[in-house]
């Protein structure tokens, strides 16, 4: 089953009440994302008070430190909002507890890559966990933004798919990054990628987030409905997936 959902950063009251409003008002479905580790232990609750459908969780990058403790607040994300899914920027490799201690609890993680040149690009995680993403518990989290232009395509990310749980999906103009899905004019196309994507019959991805600069809010609701039916409609001729 792959479950839409749109992203939202919350460092502030105001991000907490729009989250409320996506959630509640537009019946929307969130990944909650945190900056800082005081962004989640500041707000956590707050967020939770409205009971919102939380898909997964951006994980803060707080924890990437080798803190026994960082794996009491993914427990308490998890028992807050109900959920089983996150996803992190792996720039630290003592992240590997965090992912120790979400795969003893049955949960997933993905780790964001970001462009071939950084060190948390998909080739290096790759030649570092390829066969272990395969399987159940942690796995990639392909953000269509933060592959150069000439890997954000439907063939490279394809290629991907057997490693990959999540898609955060935008566009891109040069280093204009999380721009919509429908912009006039990007150097990437998330639509096509998504629609090849969404034709691989055994496709291993849970979430398909939109994750946009604020500056997009508006175009957040309507494009997530599109998204939403759109995952529908493609997936329909696999029987059982959706
Ligand atoms: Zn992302």
């Amino acid at each position: 089953m792959i479950m839409p959902s749109i992203s939202w950063f919350v460092k502030d009251q105001r991000d907490v009440d729009i989250v409320k409003e996506f959630a509640i008002d537009l019946a929307i479905n969130v990944q909650v994302a945190f900056y800082e580790r005081r962004d989640a232990e500041n707000w956590m609750y707050k967020i939770a008070e409205c009971s919102p459908s939380v898909t997964s969780i951006h994980l803060p990058k707080g924890l990437e430190v080798n803190d026994y403790d960082a794996n009491g607040i993914v427990a308490e994300l998890s028992s807050l909002y109900d959920i089983k899914r996150f996803v992190v920027h792996p720039w630290c490799k003592d992240l590997m507890h965090i992912a120790e201690f979400v795969k003893m609890a049955e949960w997933t993680l993905s780790f964001e890559c970001f462009s071939r040149k950084g060190a948390a690009n998909p080739f290096l995680l790759l030649a570092q966990f390829g066969e272990e993403f395969k399987e159940n518990h942690i796995g990639l989290c392909v953000d269509f933004s933060h592959l150069e232009t000439d890997l954000a395509t439907p063939g490279f990310v394809k290629g991907l798919l057997p490693y990959t749980k999540m898609l955060h999906i935008s566009n891109r103009l040069k280093k204009q990054q999380h721009l919509p899905i429908f912009v006039q004019s990007s150097d990437t196309n998330a639509q096509q990628i998504l629609a090849q994507v969404l034709d691989v019959p055994s496709c291993p991805v849970k979430d398909m987030v939109l994750e946009y600069m604020p500056d997009y809010r508006d175009r957040l609701a309507k494009q997530y409905y599109w998204l939403e039916s759109y995952i529908q409609q493609k997936r329909r001729k696999f029987d059982g997936t959706v």
